[in-house]
């Protein structure tokens, strides 16, 4: 599944084309909108996390969403993700620095995207979105599992996976 796809589910595809439309890009509604619309939606069952945006240097990973959630959660869960990843892949110094999490370039898109541009605890509204956005920071060369984190792991260890021993590939 990908965004396009739940969104279109939800009926929320044509608020984010309506937001991406009316924004100053760097790059095009349209490619935004594709590079949007095919980000994969993979389940989660996390139980502390609702949502979170995974990158891959400048590239977008997924959207990990818990769909354990009410349907109005979830589609606020969803434009939150969404935002985290026009915030990302319209920003010019993507590659330079480290953008505020909750910025001013996601503020401008929550607004945009019709959510309040609070993170976690500010509103009521989004009191139980627990929300991170990680970086797929390694795999396992033995079973291939991945590693999502907020930060990056230090270039001079070795790390080991727990589950199966196997040596962790760096990224
Ligand atoms: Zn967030
Ligand atoms: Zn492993």
């Amino acid at each position: 599944m990908t965004v396009k796809q739940i969104a279109a589910e939800l009926k929320l595809w044509d608020q984010i084309t309506v937001a991406v439309e009316n924004s100053l890009l760097d790059i095009s509604a349209a490619e935004l909108l594709a590079q949007i619309g095919a980000i994969p939606i993979k389940k989660s069952w996390a139980t502390r996390r609702l949502g979170a945006y995974v990158t891959l240097g400048d590239k977008p990973l997924c959207i990990r969403l818990q769909m354990a959630q009410e349907p109005e959660n979830l589609k606020q869960t969803l434009l939150h993700e969404v935002a985290h990843a026009c915030d990302h892949l319209s920003n010019h110094n993507r590659n330079k620095r480290p953008r505020l999490i909750h910025g001013p370039g996601w503020k401008a898109w929550a607004i945009s995207l019709g959510i309040a541009p609070q993170r976690c605890g500010e509103s009521a509204a989004l009191k139980q979105l627990h929300h991170e956005r990680l970086k797929l920071v390694a795999r396992c060369k033995k079973c291939g599992a991945e590693i999502n984190r907020l930060r990056r792991l230090n270039k001079n260890r070795t790390y080991i996976h727990n589950n199966c021993g196997g040596k962790l590939e760096r990224f």
